[in-house]
C-alpha cells in the first residue's frame, strides 16, 4: 500500500513538472502568437493603405475607408480669460508676403478667412535656431507651429530621412489646434529663422474674436425694430444662421424695385443709400458699421424701396428670409413626453443600483480560445478599459469601466470623469447606457454599467462593410431619441461615432461614453476643442464656439458612415480631415438614396443655425425627414419596433459580439490627490 502511494506521489510530481513545462511552453507560444498577430495587423493596415488607391474608381471621390478606430481629442481645460501677453510683431512687406503665401499653400491654414490670416501674420514671432539644433522632436508634445523664414531644415521619422524644409514651408501646424504628439523630428541643417505661433495665443485670439464678433452682432440685431420681441437665445440662433458677405467698391447690394428677401447688417465699411426721385438717383444717406437694412424683407413680401451701394470694400452679415423663417420662432422647440416610458422601468433599476457593491461583482472569464481563463475585456478606450463582470447570486451581467486615476490626472480629465459619472447617474433613457454604480480605490475609479451584449456598432460596421438602409435608419433613430433626451436636459453629447454606440440584446442602440458631454444653457456657446476629427463640426475646428448644433453635424456624419462604411470627411492625416470639413463638400456614392443624401446635406450644413435639428422645430424636423418615413417613433420609444439590427448579433458566449483583448497585467500606480472625493 505504502509503495503504491509513494509511486503515485512520484507520478504526480512528475506530471506536475511536465504540466509546468507545458505551461511555460504555452506561454511562450502565446507570446509569439501575439507578436505575430500584431505584425499581421500592421501588415494588414499597411496592405490596406497600399491597396486603397486601386479601389478609388468605383465612384468618383470615394472617401478613404476608416479602418482604425478614431482618435479622440480630449478638451484641454483652457482658462477662458487667458490674457495674451504676446504683442503684435511688425513685419516687412516681404515677410508678410512670404507668410501669406505659406498659409495659402497649407492644407489646413489655407481655410482660414482673410481676417484670421491677417491676425496670424500679426502675431507670428521670429525665433532663430543654430545649425544642428532640433526644432521639433518626434514623440514629444507640441504646442506651436512654424513657418520657415530663412534657412533649411530636415525632417526625419524614426531615423529615416523624409524631406527638407525651406523658406515658405509650414510645419507642426496641428499643434495650434490641440495637444498632439509630434510625428517627426525637424532639425535645422543651416542657421534658420522661423515664424512661430503658440497654441494658447492662437486659440485665445480665435475664441476672443468669435466671442467679440457675436457680442457685436448681437448688439446690432437688438437695434432692429422687427426683431425687438426676440430674446437673446433667439437672436443668438439668428447669428448662427447668418453668413458673411463681402462687397467691392460700387457693388450694388440691394436694388430699388427688386424683390427683397435678405436682411443685412454692416460689419465693416460704408454703404450709400439712394432712391429714384423724378427719374434721378438721389442720395438719401450713408450707412456704416452696425447699421442694417432690408429687415422688412424678413417678415413681408416687399420690393426694395431704395438702392444700397458699397462705398469701398464692405463686409456684411446677412440672413435670407427662408433661413430666418426656419430659425424663428423657436418657441416651438420641442418638449415631448419621453418621460412616460422611463417611469415604468425606473423602480427596478434604482433598486438594483442601490444594492450593488464592488464586492458582489466577479470577473467573467473567457471560456475558450487564446485568452481562456483570463478576464473578459469588452473594450479599451482612450482612458479606460471596460470589463465584463457578473453578480455572484443573480448571474446578471454588467460592464465595468475601470480608469487609472493617475492617467486621469496626467491628462487633466478629472472634471470630465466626474461629469461623466454625474450625468450617467442622472440619466434615465432606454437609448443611453445605464449606470448602476460608481466606485473607487487608490488606483482606479470604476463605473458599473448595464452590459450591452450586442457589441459595438463599429465592429458590426467593419464586419459587413456598410449597413443597408433599414439598419442605418434604425440605428440613427435610436441616436435621435438619445439626443432628444440629452438636449432637452441641456446636455451636449459631443462624441458621436460608431465606436460609442452599442447594441443591447434586442438590437436597440445605446449611447455609451459621456467623457466629452457638457451641460450648456440654450443660447450659450462653449469653446473647447474636442471630439473625434472625422466627426467634428467646422465651428469647433475654427474655435468659433459651438453648441447643440455640433451634435447634429456629427449625426449627419454618422448617417453617412453607416451607409458608406467610412465618414464623409476622412484622410490618414488629421489636417486634411479638417481642411475637408471646412470645405464642406459632400460626395455621395451612387448607391445612396436621395432621401439619405438630403438628410445628410441638411445635417452637415456649415452654418450651425441652418442645420436640421437646430432650426425652429428643433429635433422634430429631423424626425419628420423623409429618410425616416418608415419609422414609427412612438413604437421605437416603447421598444416595440422590431430591430433590424438583430441579424448582426451573434449567438454564443456572452462576449461573442466583442473583439477580444488580453488581460492588462500591470496595476496602475496609486493616486492620492483626492480629486475624486465626490466620485
Ligand atoms: P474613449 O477613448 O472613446 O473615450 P473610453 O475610455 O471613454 O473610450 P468607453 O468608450 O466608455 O471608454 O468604452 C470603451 C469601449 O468599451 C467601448 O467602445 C465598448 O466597446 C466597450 N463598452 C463600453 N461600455 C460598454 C457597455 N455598457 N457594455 C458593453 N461594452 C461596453
Ligand atoms: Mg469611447
Amino acid at each position: 500500500m505504502g509503495d503504491q502511494l509513494e509511486e503515485l506521489r512520484q507520478q504526480l510530481e512528475k506530471q506536475t513538472l511536465i504540466n509546468k513545462e507545458l505551461q511555460n511552453h504555452n506561454k511562450d507560444l502565446e507570446k509569439r502568437l501575439q507578436e505575430k498577430e500584431k505584425l499581421l495587423q500592421e501588415l494588414q493596415s499597411h496592405y490596406h493603405d497600399l491597396e486603397f488607391p486601386t479601389q478609388k474608381n468605383s465612384y468618383e471621390g470615394e472617401p478613404e475607408v476608416r479602418m482604425s478606430r478614431a482618435a479622440v481629442m480630449a478638451p484641454e481645460p483652457i482658462p477662458e480669460d487667458l490674457e495674451i501677453t504676446q504683442t503684435r510683431v511688425k513685419k516687412t512687406f516681404g515677410e508678410t508676403s512670404l507668410i501669406v503665401k505659406a498659409i495659402g499653400k497649407n492644407d489646413f491654414l489655407s481655410r482660414l478667412d482673410d481676417e484670421q490670416t491677417a491676425m496670424m501674420v500679426d502675431l507670428l514671432v521670429s525665433v532663430d535656431f543654430k545649425p544642428g539644433k532640433d526644432v521639433i522632436e518626434e514623440g514629444t508634445e507640441g504646442d506651436r507651429m512654424y513657418i520657415v523664414a530663412d534657412g533649411d531644415l530636415h525632417v526625419t521619422q524614426a531615423g529615416r530621412n523624409l524631406r527638407t524644409l525651406t523658406s515658405g514651408d509650414v510645419f507642426g501646424e496641428l499643434a495650434i489646434l490641440y495637444n498632439c504628439k509630434r510625428t517627426a523630428t525637424v532639425k535645422a541643417s543651416t542657421a534658420v529663422r522661423l515664424w512661430c505661433m503658440e497654441r494658447q495665443t492662437y486659440r485665445t485670439i480665435m475664441t476672443d474674436k468669435s466671442k467679440k464678433k457675436r457680442e457685436q452682432v448681437m448688439g446690432f440685431l437688438k437695434t432692429a425694430r422687427t426683431l425687438k420681441d426676440l430674446n437673446d437665445v433667439q437672436l443668438s440662433k439668428i447669428i448662427d444662421s447668418m453668413e458673411e458677405m463681402k462687397f467691392q467698391n460700387n457693388d450694388v447690394i440691394v436694388k430699388e424695385g427688386s424683390e427683397g428677401n435678405t436682411f443685412y447688417i454692416i460689419l465693416k465699411g460704408k454703404v450709400q443709400v439712394t432712391k429714384k426721385v423724378n427719374g434721378q438717383q438721389k442720395q438719401i444717406r450713408t450707412m456704416s458699421t452696425g447699421e442694417h437694412f432690408g429687415e422688412l424683407a424678413l417678415i413681408r413680401e416687399i420690393l426694395r424701396t431704395a438702392t444700397c451701394t458699397a462705398i469701398g470694400p464692405v463686409t456684411c452679415f446677412s440672413i435670407d428670409k427662408e433661413v430666418f423663417e426656419e430659425t424663428i420662432p423657436i418657441e416651438h422647440l420641442e418638449l415631448h413626453n419621453d418621460f412616460n416610458m422611463e417611469q415604468t422601468d425606473a423602480p427596478e433599476r434604482t433598486s438594483s443600483s442601490s444594492s450593488l457593491t464592488l464586492k458582489d461583482l466577479v470577473p467573467v472569464l473567457y471560456l475558450e480560445g487564446r485568452y481562456q481563463g483570463q478576464h473578459v475585456t469588452l473594450g479599451v478606450g482612450g482612458f479606460g478599459r471596460v470589463e465584463l463582470v457578473t453578480t455572484i447570486h443573480h448571474g446578471k451581467y454588467f460592464a465595468t469601466k475601470r480608469v487609472s486615476k493617475k492617467l486621469i490626472v496626467a491628462k487633466r480629465q478629472q472634471e470630465h470623469v466626474l461629469f461623466e459619472k454625474r450625468i450617467l447617474k442622472a440619466i434615465q433613457s432606454d437609448f443611453i447606457v445605464r449606470l448602476h454604480g460608481a466606485f473607487k480605490d487608490s488606483r482606479y475609479i470604476y463605473m458599473v454599467m448595464e452590459f450591452c451584449s450586442g457589441g459595438e456598432i463599429w465592429t458590426k460596421l467593419k464586419e459587413v462593410g456598410r449597413f443597408d438602409e433599414p439598419v442605418a435608419v434604425f440605428c440613427t433613430a435610436c441616436v435621435v431619441e438619445a439626443y432628444s433626451y440629452l438636449h432637452k436636459k441641456g446636455i451636449m453629447y459631443r462624441d458621436l461615432k460608431p465606436e460609442n454606440l452599442m447594441l443591447d440584446s434586442k438590437g436597440y442602440v445605446k449611447v455609451v461614453d459621456f467623457g466629452f458631454a457638457k451641460e450648456l444653457v440654450r443660447g450659450a456657446k462653449t469653446y473647447s476643442f474636442c471630439g473625434t476629427p472625422e466627426y467634428m463640426a467646422p465651428e469647433i475646428i475654427q474655435n468659433q464656439g459651438h453648441d447643440f448644433a455640433a451634435d447634429f453635424w456629427s449625426l449627419g456624419v454618422l448617417v453617412y458612415e453607416l451607409l458608406v462604411g467610412s465618414p464623409p470627411f476622412s484622410s490618414s492625416e488629421p489636417q486634411k480631415i479638417y481642411a475637408k470639413i471646412l470645405d464642406g463638400v459632400l460626395k455621395f456614392p451612387p448607391y445612396m438614396s436621395e432621401a439619405a443624401k438630403s438628410l445628410i446635406s441638411k445635417l452637415c450644413r456649415p452654418r450651425p443655425g441652418q442645420r436640421l435639428g437646430n432650426t425652429k422645430n428643433g429635433i422634430k424636423d429631423v424626425r419628420n425627414h423623409r429618410w425616416f418615413s418608415s419609422m414609427n417613433w412612438h413604437k421605437l420609444r416603447v421598444g416595440q419596433v422590431e430591430a433590424p439590427t438583430v441579424k448582426l448579433i451573434r449567438k454564443g458566449p456572452c462576449y461573442i459580439n466583442f473583439d477580444r483583448f488580453p488581460y492588462e497585467q500591470p496595476q496602475a500606480e496609486e493616486e492620492f490627490s483626492d480629486w475624486d472625493r465626490d466620485f
